[in-house]
């Protein structure tokens, strides 16, 4: 077989397709988010970031930076090893609790990304409990659905926050299996929310446990940023609850809490975190900061969805079509591949506007979108610029307006 040639023309398909992915080269700076350096053919120019997921600039927050710089003169770079042999430093340690405070849970555990920590727990919970049945929200993140696959268990899909048809597939499955109902609270592409008390109260009358990736939630929502569970007061109902701190915590990691039982279950099964190094300890240090912070400060998530909405209501003025939700994630559908990558690229080039397109498979076929990100860093004349480059590419493709 001539494997060069068919990497190539795998390629040339996705090329075809218009969903080839092409990096955007840039440098963020700190202290200047939302502005960033872009690379691109020898040349750097200033570009303003709107489709990043450093949902509340916490990426460059002071006291994020301090907590880095100081445990990583005082810690060194690495961790040293996994977190059974010699990994395990006290900021994993302090950072756990953290977690677990934040969630008002027994315990939490970390692991090295959102991706990890779904993909492990899920499938160690669904693998390592005989006859476990999936029950899945049909929208469920990639790495939910790897660990799902990789667990082997049952899967079954209900439609998207649809708690009848979960009701529906629940009812249809023996009942004396056990089960585990997954779903998101934020969906980051449409940013609608799940009705995780409807949710709940359906999976406890099968006697299911339930699953909620908090990552689009955490940080943002909740009095204490505990995510959508903490502002429905409904945190003590999930048996897991999965978050990141990579993007609103503004760092990288994983986690999950829950009860004391199900956190030293996952780790001491889950090959994902007992085979991987632990994360270095100024990260930790890093994400604690991070996560302090916003439990005592609501001034950052206050302005993150004051953003939203005024970005919202200057695209209903422009008669550029969005999709509404109730969430901070802003997605400008195009509904055309080729389109979507065309005018993400005439934005970057003409108006020094960062919108990265998003296509199949992240969403569907006929969905494709510009999904606008805004901050608590984006001022009023970024919107005007922002607002003003849309208006200028929607009357040049002669894109549909809105009415
Ligand atoms: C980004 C994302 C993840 C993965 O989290 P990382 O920390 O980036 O690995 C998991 N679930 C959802 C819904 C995500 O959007």
């Amino acid at each position: 077989m001539d494997y060069e040639a068919y990497f190539r023309s795998e390629l040339d398909t996705l090329r075809r397709e218009g969903r080839y992915r092409v990096f955007a080269d840039i440098e963020r700076c700190a202290g200047q988010y939302p502005r960033a350096i872009r690379h691109d053919a020898g040349m750097a120019r200033e570009v303003t970031v709107w489709c990043s997921n450093d949902y509340l600039g916490m990426g460059q927050h002071p006291k994020v930076l301090a907590a880095m710089h100081a445990a990583l003169d005082r810690h060194g770079a690495g961790a040293g090893g996994t977190r059974n042999i010699s990994g395990t430093n006290h900021e994993h340690v302090l950072l756990e609790h953290a977690l677990a405070g934040l969630h008002g849970t027994e315990a939490a555990l970390l692991f090295n990304s959102g991706y990890m920590s779904n993909w492990a727990t899920l499938s160690t919970l669904a693998s390592r409990i005989p006859g476990c049945i999936i029950v899945s929200d049909e929208m469920n993140h990639a790495s939910m659905i790897e660990g799902m696959r990789h667990s082997r268990a049952e899967r079954r899909l209900f439609r998207h926050n649809d708690v009848a048809d979960l009701r529906r597939v629940l009812a249809s499955l023996d009942p004396a299996a056990p089960k585990l109902v997954a779903f998101e609270s934020v969906y980051s592409m449409d940013g609608d929310i799940a009705p995780i008390a409807d949710i709940c109260d359906v999976a406890d009358g099968f006697g299911a446990m339930t699953y909620c990736d908090e990552v689009h939630g955490v940080g943002l929502y909740g009095p204490t940023g505990g995510g959508v569970t903490e502002r429905d007061g409904v945190a003590h109902r999930l048996t897991v609850i999965e978050g990141t701190l990579a993007k609103a915590f503004g760092v990288i990691g994983g986690y999950i809490a829950g009860s004391a039982a199900m956190v030293d279950f996952v780790r001491s099964y889950a090959s994902g975190f007992i085979f991987s190094t632990a994360l270095p300890p100024a990260i930790a240090a890093g994400a604690r900061a991070a996560i302090e912070h916003l439990r005592g400060s609501s001034a950052e998530r206050d302005r993150l969805h004051e953003r939203a909405a005024t970005l919202r209501r200057r695209l209903d003025a422009a008669g550029v079509p969005h999709l509404p939700n109730p969430s901070h994630i802003v997605p400008v559908m195009v509904c055309d591949p080729v389109l979507c990558r065309t005018i993400s690229d005439a934005l970057l080039d003409e108006h020094g506007i960062y919108v990265q397109p998003i296509n199949y498979p992240t969403v569907p076929r006929g969905t494709e979108r510009l999904r606008i990100t805004p901050s608590p860093v984006h001022s009023d004349g970024d919107m005007d610029r922002l607002v003003g480059a849309l208006q200028d590419v929607w009357a040049r493709f002669s894109l549909r307006r809105a009415a």
